[in-house]
């Protein structure tokens, strides 16, 4: 082994979202994970919704905004048209 060029290998202990916490070695003193062997479907068998942080919730919300824009946008569309044309309304 070539000396001065290797990173140092240390005890690691993981800390999993789950709350589950392991020991093992890494070259880093410490991980936070979001899934381990513990909490992952693949091994508990069990469905489970991984949602980090409300990323659900932000698309809904940003869903929402934009079809809101959306139909603000075709009103005034509509509202331009009908100022146009007063007279060939359609609807
Ligand atoms: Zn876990």
């Amino acid at each position: 082994m070539k000396t001065g060029i290797h990173p140092e290998y240390v005890p690691c202990s993981v800390h999993c979202s789950c709350g589950h916490e392991y020991v093992t070695r890494s070259t880093r003193s410490v991980l936070r994970v979001e899934l381990c062997s513990e909490c992952h479907p693949f091994y508990t068998g069990k469905q489970k919704v991984v949602d980090t942080a409300g990323r659900v919730e932000r698309f809904q919300r940003r869903q929402a905004a934009s079809e809101a824009a959306r139909s603000a946008q075709a009103a005034q569309k509509a509202a331009a048209a009908a100022k146009k044309a007063p007279a060939a309304k359609k609807k």
